[in-house]
């Protein structure tokens, strides 16, 4: 029999949010690879094996789930959100590329899913409506003086900037850096959405500017972003905002 991995995004958080591509994906596994956290929210169906592990060995599990269908298994290989964003994809390719020849030979398929920033933003409106980037805040793959410099180019673009992996236990503090970058170049007007937990029971979305948001309310499991100089806080008739950023740019004569 053929092996075939599939690497599959299972979105933020609810059953709903998750395509029926990647449902079909899974109920075809016979392997089932990935972080615990992630493999938690995936039913086991009899004829099916777990192989959880933990989130730092991404480059061993990738090898792993390459190895499995290499010998003929149906591999799902699972990442939360979308795999293509700073997650398992990535992975599975170096490893292929590192790997020996007969590794490109394997069937791989990506199998989309919802991406943190995408379900954030749909929660308070349209702040990713004009250009805007993602910026992978974590410093284990890059030195910080990329991502800070990243991120001051990103605001004198004009990007609308969302960040991953803002913060964890091992890095406290960068968040704090890069809120000091932010308010060196852009406005204290302008909006901050802290989206945490989205689609999770403990869901919580902050809206604010930047001269209020708080960079201590920022963890691991938070995707925050960060307004353009034209994004808009739009304010309702119950004082609550949306925030959109206009697709229209006027630029100055
Ligand atoms: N592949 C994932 C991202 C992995 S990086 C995706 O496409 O969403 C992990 C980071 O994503 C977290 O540190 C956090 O910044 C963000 N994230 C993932 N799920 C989230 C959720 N439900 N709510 C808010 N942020 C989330």
């Amino acid at each position: 029999m053929t092996g075939h991995l599939r690497i599959v995004g299972l979105g933020p958080g609810p059953e709903k949010w998750i395509t029926p591509e990647v449902s079909e994906g899974l109920a075809e596994a016979q392997d089932l690879l990935g972080y615990t956290a992630y493999l938690d929210r995936v039913p086991l169906r009899a004829h099916q094996q777990r192989h959880a592990s933990d989130n730092r060995e991404e480059l061993s599990r990738a090898r792993h789930a390459i190895e499995l269908a290499v010998a003929g298994r149906q591999v799902a290989l699972v990442s939360g959100g979308d795999p293509g964003v700073f997650a398992m994809a990535a992975a599975v390719f170096e490893a292929i590329e590192k790997g020996p020849a007969i590794w490109r030979s394997l069937e791989v398929t990506v199998l989309p899913g919802v991406t943190a920033m995408l379900a954030a933003a749909a929660r308070v409106g349209a702040p990713l409506g004009a250009d805007f980037c993602a910026i992978n805040l974590s410093d284990n793959l890059k030195p910080w003086a990329l991502v800070e410099k990243r991120l001051k180019l990103a605001i004198e673009a004009g990007f609308v900037i969302a960040l991953y992996n803002p913060a964890s236990k091992a890095r406290p503090t960068q968040i704090f850096d890069a809120f000091a970058v932010v308010r060196e170049k852009l406005p204290p007007s302008t909006p901050i959405i802290l989206a945490r937990a989205i689609g999770r029971p403990d869901e919580r979305v902050t809206i604010s500017t930047l001269a209020d948001a708080d960079p201590a309310l920022i963890d691991m499991q938070t995707l925050p972003i960060i307004g353009s100089a034209a994004t808009r806080l739009l304010k309702r008739a119950d004082g609550s905002h949306w925030v959109y950023s206009p697709r229209r740019v006027e630029v100055p004569a």
